[in-house]
């Protein structure tokens, strides 16, 4: 079941050539219809094939508007029910509707450090382009605790 969005709730992210959603879909299926010409709303996203839709939740959780959601299988998430996360800097919080009305709230933390904090090169050699050509990869023998007789040839 594919994801749809809200259109009173897209705003096109404001006009970018690449949206939020186009951006992080791994199937590139997430399209911004600029002049309305292939949804009648101009200036806001759909998925333009919803068959293909792999339910990641990815835009669900990239869109700043939360304007995403996604039409589960029913068997999943029965009729009527629904489930929505919205993504914060250092937590997700996930509301669940059931069907009866009832509704719940989790909240997860999804990182250990600030956001932005982290530098992927810290401790490690700057990496050098000439070294893509050669086997191996660039922890490679850091992880072998220096013990280059073990790098496997690729
Ligand atoms: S990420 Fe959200 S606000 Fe931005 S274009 Fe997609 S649906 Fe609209
Ligand atoms: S749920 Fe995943 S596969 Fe489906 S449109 Fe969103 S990002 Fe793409």
């Amino acid at each position: 079941m594919p994801t749809y969005v809200r259109t009173e709730k897209c705003d096109g992210c404001k006009g970018q050539d690449k949206t939020a959603c186009m951006y992080i879909c791994p199937h590139d299926l997430m399209k911004l219809d600029k002049d309305g010409s292939e949804t009648g709303h101009a200036m806001k996203s759909f998925n333009q094939e919803p068959e293909q839709c792999w339910e990641c939740y990815s835009c669900v959780k990239i869109c700043p508007q939360n304007a995403i959601e996604v039409r589960h299988y029913a068997d999943i998430v029965p009729l009527g029910a629904s489930v929505q996360p919205l993504r914060g800097s250092d937590s997700i919080m996930w509301t669940i509707k059931f069907r009866n009305g009832v509704m719940k709230r989790f909240k997860f933390p999804i990182r250990t450090t600030p956001e932005g904090s982290i530098e992927p090169y810290a401790g490690k050699p700057k990496p050098v382009l000439s070294d893509l050509d050669k086997p191996g990869l660039f922890t490679m023998s850091s992880n072998l605790r220096g013990d280059k007789s073990q790098l496997i040839r690729l």
